[in-house]
């Protein structure tokens, strides 16, 4: 693959995040950074150190719709904007998703039992759905599809990290690009979103993502280009790690789990100092230890009130 890095800063705890210019026969940007004044410089120096200018870039393509990957596209309102069609929501903020955002939020916190003043607290945050970029996508992208002006770059769906998560593999080199789905030094969080269908069907995010990695795994990579830090090129025994680490965090929730409890009391007793600033963050983290508890058959969950109470079998 042609492929040119460039490293972006986020305001996000995460540090900078990577987009990268592909050269075939279209010049494409894989993911575009946040939209602040200090990605948009990065992004415009790299693509000139790449020997570009931005009105040269034909393609956008996302990996995902997280504001550290998927704000800048407002700066290329003259390219293609392509990826999954779940992005184009975010892009759109109509009124009518904004208001199921809201609602789909505040009920999946209530079943978690968080009291009603946190809940409020969790649905400002919200705003960052500013953060976003506002220019809706061309063209879609779906498992299987080659990416436009890229022969033999193939599109796999992998979801988990986010409900739009892409990755995209060049078939004879086997190298491919491969956003927030396995990044070198941090574990990526399966966040709570809303589905793909914008039911109130939650997604259980940890049980797609471990299927995700796996999937990764099966792949046969020889490179993966990802989101945030270094390429991997071991990507198997990451993937073990991973997985074997997760499989501890959930046997930590198991073993609090002495009498019923719900998702916030569990997680108030997980994250003792980081629950209160990261609510949202910390819920989602300790939900899908909660769903691969019930996956594996230790744990039920009851709903009583409104509220689901979980216990062990
Ligand atoms: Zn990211």
């Amino acid at each position: 693959m042609d492929i040119f890095k460039i490293v972006i800063p986020t305001p996000f705890p995460v540090g900078d995040v990577n987009a990268f210019l592909v050269k075939g026969d279209a010049l494409t940007l894989f993911d575009v950074g946040p939209k602040t004044e200090e990605a948009y410089e990065a992004l415009k120096w790299g693509i000139r150190s790449a020997g570009y200018d931005m009105k040269d870039i034909e393609q956008v393509v996302l990996t995902h719709h997280h504001p550290d990957h998927a704000g800048w596209v407002d700066a290329f309102s003259h390219a293609e904007i392509l990826g999954h069609a779940y992005i184009d929501h975010w892009m759109k903020k109509t009124p009518e998703f904004l208001q199921y955002h809201e609602t789909f939020y505040a009920r999946q916190l209530r079943e978690g039992g968080v009291p009603e003043n946190y809940i409020q607290k969790v649905l400002k945050v919200k705003g960052e759905i500013e953060l976003f970029g506002s220019i809706p996508l061309t063209g879609y992208l779906k498992e299987g599809d080659e990416v436009p002006g890229h022969k033999g770059l193939m599109v796999y769906e992998t979801l988990g990290h986010g409900q739009s998560h892409l990755i995209f593999l060049e078939e004879g080199t086997r190298e491919c690009i491969g956003g927030d789905l396995l990044l070198e030094r941090t574990s990526s969080n399966p966040l709570i979103e809303p589905p793909v269908d914008l039911s109130m069907e939650r997604p259980k995010s940890l049980l797609q993502y471990n299927a995700s990695l796996q999937r990764l795994k099966a792949l046969n990579v020889s490179k993966l280009y990802t989101g945030h830090g270094g390429e991997i090129t071991e990507i198997g025994d990451l993937v073990d790690d991973r997985l074997e680490r997760q499989k501890q965090r959930a046997l930590k929730v198991y073993d609090l789990l002495v009498k019923p409890q719900t998702n916030f009391e569990l997680t108030a007793q997980l994250f003792e100092r980081l629950y209160h600033q990261q609510l949202g963050l910390t819920l989602s983290e300790t939900l899908g230890q909660l769903d691969y508890l019930i996956d594996n058959e230790m744990i039920e969950a009851n709903m009583r009130d409104g509220v689901i109470y979980y216990s062990r079998l």
